[in-house]
């Protein structure tokens, strides 16, 4: 499958991983929006949120806690960061494998 973060996770392109382990890997945003832009990724090719079923709830969850993790690895947690899922087209979608970005080290704008 031509999926760039199935290459990622194979090992066939290379990313700066930060963690990795038998479901899940993360690894630095190629073009960070703030300090601290890590991905978070399943290894096993879920192109969006809408394809994550009641099977993957454990996955999601290990993600999420993995980005929060990071977070106080990176010293960020006390003054706080954002964990984000971006969802196909209005959600500004541009990478069709399921990812959670984890965004921190600067004052980060609200919703608009
Ligand atoms: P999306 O808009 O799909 O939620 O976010 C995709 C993210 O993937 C963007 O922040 C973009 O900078 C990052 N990205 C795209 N291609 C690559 C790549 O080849 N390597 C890495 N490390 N990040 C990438
Ligand atoms: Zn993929």
């Amino acid at each position: 499958m031509d999926c760039i973060f199935c290459k990622i996770a194979s090992g066939e392109i290379p990313a700066t991983k930060v963690y990795e382990d038998e479901e899940i890997i993360a690894f630095e945003d190629i073009s960070p929006k703030a300090p601290v832009h890590v991905l978070i990724i399943p290894r096993k090719h879920l192109a969006t949120l809408n394809d994550a079923g009641p099977d993957q709830g454990a996955l999601i969850g290990r993600i999420v806690l993995k980005a929060a993790g990071l977070a106080r690895d990176r010293g960020v947690a006390e003054k706080g960061y954002r964990v984000l899922v971006n969802c196909n087209q209005d959600g500004g979608q541009e990478v069709f494998h399921l990812h959670f970005h984890l965004l921190g080290g600067r004052r980060l704008k609200g919703m608009g």
